[in-house]
């Protein structure tokens, strides 16, 4: 842009001030042989004009557009494999055990949890060690320092800040620049001309931009897809992961595309205003200097002037859809800011979905090589909608009640589906062996309530599965049929309206669900992150414990199906904050449920083992008012309960233990206070809360007091925000 402004401003400069030079007849090379300013006045007939030799000019070059992608492609190539096969890096994770029955960590449960509650004490006295394989590996402490500064996170402004996202951003806009600037560090033809002059210089950089634009666009849509299986090949299997890049692409491309724009209407402008027409005689002998076409002169080969603004963004088909392509970016850059999306969700998405296509119909029409990069991602984009469209099954509603204030509970059964195209992976192995959890903890699905199928693929809306029940005992699992429940938060017009229906069964909506989604979608390892560590720490806050009401399914149920413990937990802590203290009952009751019918399960089984082994410690934080939330049963635990100071009280109910708190938890403590309870023991961490608090809780569990040579917590942030 400063390119632009500068060329334009010292042009008009020599439009007036300076009178046309004409290349000398001394001028020998090609480098002297045009002026190093634009010539723009009317050449003197009387000069002897000498034929130009071989002027320098300027050529299309397209190695950017060719360049680009493919150092693109390399580089991701490296950081996939780099992260696919990183456990054969020894430096990375070293294991330090693998062992079967009796495991260190259960041999060590009795005296190695000294501090531990009365409840999992006793738990653990009455258990046998459980047999159960241990990976527990030791990061090596490079890789601790990387992670802990590449994921650091700190907020300015209300937005949260990665470094790693800001040190990948310098590399890319170093991958841009050497892209842009490459001619003039290693030469070549039109390197050369800009050398002679200033114009080739700002055409050479504005075109250069432009063919990363193109690439960068192609990117963007690449990274807007949910469901390709080509890009879960790659890695790409989480929107919580594509979408911020897609952000960040398409911000790179639109900064691109302006440039090119710019630079493009400053030159016609330029070329439009001349002082004095030119003949076409003298824009041929000063060379291409101002990339005067043949088109621009009029039939007796004169420079058309006079030309208005209007005629300078549309005056032939590439300005014009140029013009227009500017103008969708703008509306698609302005329709997605966050105010607007915040407020008006429905505006984002439909001046996403029309500048979007106005862009690909008129890029297509600007210039070649759209359409080559084009094609390519819209047939991907084309077959992600097309598979998200043929993924959608309508869902019969069992349950659709208000369970506390502005919040439903929603439960739809789930039919087989109708082919083997359904879920795109093979399910888990510990899918396959329980049953009971086909989908995977943690996975969130797109549910619409409109009626219409095409409605529903435009305006969908993600929820969590906070629990997936089994309604038949099915041969296989392919053809079993599931009650999925969903808790629904009151927000925006979709939800209030489901909110009006509930609890009147004729006003109920049809649901349509599409595919599972989320990190557990394809990448069985993370799957079952939770199972895998000895201590599990859930942060919530509001509706965010949706995702972790799944997990602590997940955990219940691997526990009590086999009794001797497929997990290693054995110390789980729920930190929960909530606004209302009426929306903890609903979730209290529906944990404490699959609790019971898992201990029932495994009572009824021969080996009589007992229920759920782990030991559960619910911190609950309540922020405003506090009037209703406990129940009955609940005080009546409170009557037996200690006090813990004015705000803060305790019950204990089997393997739980509750303590309910008045006010916002001070996460640095709590945090703190757990990891002096589980010192050198490994944890999953899973948050799922306001940015500030993820920032706050991320940063503590990779900083080097929590994660160390003997412990590691391994974090995973659940954001309700794609
Ligand atoms: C992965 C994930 C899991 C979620 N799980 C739950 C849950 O278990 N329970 C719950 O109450 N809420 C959950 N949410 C939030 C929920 O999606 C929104 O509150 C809901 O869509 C609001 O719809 P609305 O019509 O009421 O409001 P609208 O005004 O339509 O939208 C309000 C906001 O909701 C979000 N939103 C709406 N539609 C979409 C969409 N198609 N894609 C992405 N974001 C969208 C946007 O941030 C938007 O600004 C989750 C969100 C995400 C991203």
């Amino acid at each position: 842009m400063w390119y632009s402004v500068q060329w334009v401003f010292s042009s008009s400069y020599t439009d007036t001030m300076a009178p046309a030079t004409v290349p000398s007849s001394s001028s020998s090379t090609p480098s002297t042989a045009l002026p190093s300013t634009p010539i723009t006045a009317t050449v003197d007939p009387n000069d002897t004009i000498p034929p130009p030799s071989k002027p320098v000019r300027y050529e299309r070059d397209y190695t950017t557009l060719v360049g680009y992608p493919i150092s693109f492609l390399i580089i991701y190539s490296i950081y996939f494999i780099f992260i696919r096969y990183r456990r054969f890096f020894p430096d990375v994770a070293i294991p330090v055990a693998t062992t079967t029955t009796p495991s260190p960590m259960s041999s060590n449960s009795s005296n190695g949890y000294t501090q531990q509650e009365e409840g999992s004490k006793q738990l653990d006295q009455q258990q046998p060690p459980p047999s159960m394989d241990i990976n527990k590996r030791q990061h090596s402490t490079i890789y601790l320092i990387l992670r802990r500064w590449w994921h650091y996170e700190f907020r300015c402004f209300d937005n949260t800040f990665r470094l790693g996202t800001y040190m990948t951003l310098l590399a890319l806009s170093g991958l841009h620049s050497l892209f842009i600037f490459w001619p003039f560090f290693w030469g070549n033809n039109n390197a050369a001309a800009a050398d002679t002059n200033p114009f080739f210089r700002h055409q050479l950089i504005s075109n250069r931009i432009a063919q990363l634009a193109v690439v960068d666009m192609a990117v963007v849509v690449g990274l807007s897809v949910h469901t390709s299986i080509l890009w879960r090949l790659i890695g790409l299997h989480n929107s919580s992961m594509t979408l911020p890049w897609h952000r960040w692409f398409a911000r790179f491309s639109v900064f691109g595309v302006v440039y090119h724009g710019c630079f493009q209407w400053t030159k016609h402008y330029y070329r439009h205003h001349l002082a004095e027409p030119l003949h076409q005689l003298d824009a041929l002998l000063l060379g291409n200097a101002k990339d005067i076409d043949v088109a621009d002169f009029d039939q007796s080969g004169m420079l058309l002037s006079s030309v208005t603004w209007w005629d300078l963004l549309v005056s032939n088909p590439r300005y014009l859809t140029g013009t227009c392509m500017v103008l969708c970016l703008l509306v698609l850059f302005l329709g997605s800011h966050p105010l607007v999306r915040e407020k008006w969700y429905g505006v984002f998405r439909a001046t996403h979905v029309v500048s979007f296509l106005s862009v690909v119909v008129m890029g297509m029409w600007h210039h070649w090589a759209f359409v080559v990069f084009y094609v390519a991602v819209i047939g991907v984009w084309l077959v992600d909608i097309i598979a998200r469209w043929r993924s959608m099954r309508v869902a019969p509603v069992v349950t659709l009640e208000v369970v506390a204030d502005q919040v439903i509970k929603l439960q739809v059964v789930l039919e087989p589906p109708r082919r083997s195209s359904c879920r795109c992976r093979q399910p888990s192995q510990h899918s396959r062996q329980t049953r009971e959890l086909p989908l995977l903890p943690g996975q969130y699905v797109f549910c619409s309530f409109s009626g219409t199928k095409w409605k529903d693929l435009l305006w969908s809306h993600p929820f969590s599965i906070s629990r997936v029940d089994s309604l038949e005992n099915s041969p296989t699992e392919s053809s079993e049929k599931r009650m999925l429940t969903f808790f629904i938060k009151v927000y925006g017009k979709q939800t209030k309206a489901l909110y009006n229906k509930a609890n009147i069964k004729e006003n109920w909506p049809t649901v349509r669900l599409g595919s599972p989604l989320g990190h557990a979608a394809n990448n069985c390892h993370w799957t079952d992150i939770y199972g895998l560590y000895p201590v599990v720490v859930l942060v919530a806050e509001g509706i965010g414990i949706t995702p972790w009401m799944s997990v602590l399914h997940s955990l219940i149920m691997m526990n009590s199906i086999n009794g001797n413990g497929r997990t290693t937990v054995k110390h789980l802590n729920i930190i929960w904050t909530v606004r209302d203290g009426n929306m903890i009952k609903p979730f209290i009751n529906d944990i404490e449920e699959m609790m019971s019918t898992a201990t029932t399960a495994t009572n009824s089984n021969e080996n009589g083992d007992n229920g759920s082994a782990f030991h559960i410690d619910w911190h609950i934080y309540v922020t405003g008012s506090t009037a209703s939330h406990l129940d009955e049963e609940q005080q009546s635990g409170m009557a037996s309960s200690t006090t813990m100071g004015s705000n803060t009280s305790q019950r204990h109910d089997r393997n739980c233990h509750y303590q309910y708190h008045q006010g916002r938890p001070n996460y640095t403590s709590l945090l703190e206070s757990i990891r002096l309870k589980h010192d050198d023991k490994d944890v999953a961490l899973g948050i799922c809360a306001h940015e500030e608090s993820a920032t706050v809780c991320g940063n503590l569990a990779r900083s080097a007091r929590f994660s160390h040579a003997n412990a590691y917590w391994n974090v995973r942030l659940e954001r309700f925000d794609l």
